[in-house]
């Protein structure tokens, strides 16, 4: 076992995370213009800033409350649907978490899996219905199979995991949230929120390969 991350790592990596979604605003912007009303990279851009921020200003005894806050920091800030499921994905993420203090890809798994779960009895959405479910979902059932291994080894491959579930997402006809009244129009553009999920994961691996090359 790899011995993980410290909590002031995690802080340095949600960072890492928060300053690459503002700066993917526009994309984001215009995967929701594609299918929805095009409001998804402000919310989230405002969302990750309001986390930079509590990430700079707080500090953090445990992993639990550090994730616990990323997440009522997104509900809080973020508006729309996605404010509500994102949040939750990092609140419901944090559930199994008390007393660890290494983020490992045990701990990724587990931020993984109980938030994927939270996310489905919140929004009522499953797999093939166009959302960031299609990227979550795929991402923990991988990490299941890589508590064992390095952290940076196991995000790479969730990460693949929820690429390749946004790619799916493409071919899917939105039928939750603002998407399903385009229907069969949604066909051929990806969902926002699973790009979304994507980039938290991509940056999320960043930070951890940047600490191997310093
Ligand atoms: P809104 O739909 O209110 O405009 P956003 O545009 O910010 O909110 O976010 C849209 C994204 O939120 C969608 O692309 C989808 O991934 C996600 N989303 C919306 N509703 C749900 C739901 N019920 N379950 C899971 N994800 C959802
Ligand atoms: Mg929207």
């Amino acid at each position: 076992m790899e011995p993980g991350l410290t909590i002031d790592q995690v802080v340095a990596m949600f960072i890492h995370v928060a300053k690459r979604m503002q700066e993917s605003r526009d994309l984001l912007t215009q995967a929701d213009k594609a299918i929805g009303d095009g409001d998804h990279g402000i919310g989230m851009a405002r969302g990750f800033e309001a986390v930079q921020k509590k990430l700079e200003e707080q500090t953090f005894a445990t992993l639990e409350d550090l994730l616990k806050t990323v997440g009522t920091t997104l509900i809080m800030s973020v508006g729309g649907a996605s404010g509500v499921i994102f949040g939750t994905w990092f609140r419901g993420g944090a559930k199994n978490l008390a007393g660890q203090q290494v983020f490992d890809s045990n701990v990724l798994s587990l931020l993984l899996v109980d938030g994927l779960r939270d996310v489905k009895e919140r929004g009522k959405a499953n797999l093939n219905d166009k959302t960031m479910v299609d990227a979550l979902e795929p991402a923990a059932n991988r990490s299941k199979e890589l508590t064992d291994r390095p952290l940076e080894e196991a995000l790479v491959t969730v990460t693949d995991a929820a690429q390749q579930g946004v790619e799916r997402t493409k071919q899917m006809v939105a039928v939750v949230g603002k998407a399903k009244t385009l229907g069969e129009r949604s066909v051929g553009h990806p969902d926002p929120g699973a790009v979304s999920t994507y980039l938290i994961l991509k940056s999320m691996t960043e930070y951890v390969s940047s600490l191997r090359s310093r």
